[in-house]
C-alpha cells in the first residue's frame, strides 16, 4: 500500500465516524397543545430515554410541557401538553 492510499483509507473512515454522531441529533416535532401548530424539536439523547421539560412555542408563545420518550429500539415519541396555570 502506497502512502497516498493510506490516507484516503484514513479520510473515509473519518466520515462515516462524522455520519454516525449526526444520526444521533433527531429531529422529532410536537404538536402545540395552544394552537395545534407542529413544532420542531432537536432530540438530545445524552439527556436520557424520559424527559420532560418546559419549551415555549415559536408561534403563539405558549408554554408547552414536552415529554419525550426514546425506546430501547430508537423509535421516539414526542408529545406535549399544555402548562398548568
Ligand atoms: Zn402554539
Amino acid at each position: 500500500m502506497n502512502h497516498a492510499q493510506k490516507n484516503a483509507n484514513e479520510k473515509s473512515n473519518f466520515e462515516s465516524t462524522v455520519k454516525d454522531t449526526e444520526m444521533l441529533r433527531d429531529v422529532a416535532t410536537y404538536i402545540c397543545e395552544s394552537c395545534g401548530e407542529e413544532i420542531e424539536l432537536m432530540l438530545d439523547h445524552s439527556e436520557g430515554s424520559h424527559q420532560e421539560f418546559i419549551e415555549d412555542c415559536p408561534v403563539c408563545c405558549r408554554s408547552n410541557i414536552v415529554h419525550v420518550e426514546i425506546g430501547e429500539n430508537g423509535g421516539v415519541r414526542v408529545w406535549a401538553t399544555a402548562e398548568i396555570a
